[in-house]
């Protein structure tokens, strides 16, 4: 529906009706923007919602690649102007946001004085809000855990209109929940956090390549112990002797003395990502450039390209790389996304259990191949449990690939999910909201354990009894479970 449908409340017409899409672009809706910043602008929100009986999905900076911050003729409350540092002090690395505090602009603030935040999503436009709300992870998630584990304390206002303070003491179950809970129970708009003291704005990098996904696990293993950021590249067309091959990047924070201009590194200037392609193009015409090769040939030429000079020129490699050249490469080209064309790009990331993953992955690229599907993007990272409730991670690893979308392989793409979904699943495995836009509402119930579900049904009942907190993901992995009757039943 393209139009707003008639309602009889002024306040939510057509000055409000926007399209808003899934960062993929193959998820797309409409909806009634609203845009707060204050809590007592978004309690005006939830009681517009409540008086209109329409729901209200909360939104950060967009970047859930599927449905996760989309509400399809509901209310989309999109916080990115909650943006306030509300204090920062450089003596103990604590800082104290607002929700739409992106990470850039965290950093930022945090660069000179020493630090950088200890988990960063691939991109550095997520906001606070998004990445507590789903409990990114980073490439060093095998080493310090994922965003929640490095929040002290958050205020979470539930739909009531009441704020609750939690933390590991104090409403810990709320907490352990709202972090991972896909913006369910409440809506942050205070984060206390804990940032990391390093004393370089470089990381020192070591590049190598690997032959086959049970190489690139056998690094992995061998490098933990001393890696701070561990991150592979697979060559996702590859197959017969070359499925799974790659690149593995390690990289370390450099110990004091090692920088011998530290407060050059530790700025922002140091930190940006160049805005010039060879100093001349423009960066964000690049997407242009690689429009012609987002095919089938065209990926496997780069791909092939890619891997075969890096075991000619990375045969150990070692060099520094700023932490934001480093830890944002997606970022390097703006909007690379539209090199996918007008069906966008969905990404299936699952996680294996550690036993399991090289054959789990081997198979799940075997399918893809078969089914004449192959994915564009591959990236491998290594994982560890940690205590939140709906939480995707396990001692294992993962594999994101990127798909292509188009009109004519959409249907076929599903049901490639489908399939993969089944290996998955057979071999243990779990999925990330954050990433996903396939799954289907029988699924939480084999990945997820059945006293995690419960107990999450429990919360958003006390949290949110009229479930004015929903988004397409939630109505299509949850279903009516959401609503008061099931979810009383289910307790
Ligand atoms: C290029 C790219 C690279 C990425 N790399 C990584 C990666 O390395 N690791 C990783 O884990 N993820 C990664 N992601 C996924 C991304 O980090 C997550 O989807 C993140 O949640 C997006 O943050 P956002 O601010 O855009 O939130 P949105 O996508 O807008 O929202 C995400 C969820 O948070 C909820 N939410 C938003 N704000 C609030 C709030 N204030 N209170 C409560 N709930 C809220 C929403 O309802 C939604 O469920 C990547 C995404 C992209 C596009």
């Amino acid at each position: 529906m393209t139009e707003p449908p008639v309602n009889p409340d002024q306040a939510l017409g057509p000055r409000h009706w926007a399209r808003v899409d899934g960062w993929g672009m193959a998820v797309r809706s409409f909806g009634y923007l609203f845009h707060p910043r204050t809590a007592d602008e978004i309690r005006n929100v939830y009681d517009l919602a409540r008086g209109a009986g329409k729901t209200i999905v909360l939104r950060g900076a967009g970047r859930s690649y599927g449905d996760a911050a989309i509400n399809n003729e509901g209310i989309v409350l999109d916080l990115c102007g909650m943006d306030r540092v509300i204090s920062w002090e450089p003596d103990t690395g604590i800082i104290e946001l607002e929700p739409g505090v992106t990470i850039q602009k965290l950093w930022q603030t945090i660069i000179a004085d020493g630090y950088w935040p200890p988990v960063v999503s691939g991109t550095m436009h997520t906001t606070m809000g998004g990445c507590a709300a789903m409990n990114v992870h980073g490439k060093n998630n095998f080493k310090v855990g994922p965003f929640g584990d490095h929040i002290i304390e958050f205020d979470l206002l539930l739909p009531s209109g009441e704020i609750r303070t939690c933390d590991r003491a104090g409403n810990a179950r709320l907490f352990h929940a709202a972090v991972s809970g896909f913006g369910m129970l409440g809506c942050f708009i205070r984060l206390k956090m804990k940032m990391k003291k390093v004393c370089s704005g470089l990381l020192r990098i070591e590049a190598f390549h690997t032959r086959n996904l049970q190489e690139m696990v056998d690094e992995f293993e061998d490098r933990v112990a001393d890696a701070d950021y561990l991150v592979g590249w697979i060559d996702t067309v590859a197959g017969g002797s070359g499925l799974g091959r790659g690149i593995v990047h390690q990289a370390n924070y450099l110990r004091e003395g090692e920088d011998p201009r530290p407060a050059d590194s530790l700025t922002i200037s140091a930190q940006e990502l160049p805005a010039h392609l060879f100093g001349i193009m423009p960066k964000s015409l690049i997407y242009l450039l690689m429009r012609p090769f987002i095919n089938n040939p065209g990926v496997r030429l780069i791909n092939a390209s890619k891997y075969w000079s890096s075991r000619i020129a990375l045969r150990g490699a070692c060099y520094c790389q700023s932490h934001g050249a480093f830890a944002f490469l997606l970022d390097y080209v703006p909007n690379w996304k539209l090199a996918y064309g007008a069906g966008g790009l969905i990404q299936y990331q699952s996680f294996l259990p550690r036993g399991r993953a090289v054959a789990a992955f081997e198979a799940i690229l075997r399918a893809a191949h078969s089914a004449g599907l192959p994915p564009y993007l591959g990236v491998f990272k290594k994982h560890r449990p940690d205590p939140f409730l709906l939480t995707h991670a396990l001692d294992g690893y993962s594999l994101a690939m990127d798909f292509r979308v188009t009109a004519s392989n959409r249907q076929r793409l599903w049901s490639l999910a489908g399939e993969l979904d089944q290996i998955v699943l057979d071999n243990g495995g779990r999925f990330y909201f954050a990433k996903d836009a396939t799954l289907q509402l029988w699924s939480i119930d084999k990945f997820l354990p059945p006293a995690n579900i419960e107990a999450f049904l429990a919360l958003k009942h006390e949290c949110d009894p009229e479930n004015i907190l929903q988004s397409d993901l939630s109505k299509r992995l949850f279903g009516k479970r959401f609503s008061a009757e099931v979810t009383q039943q289910s307790l």
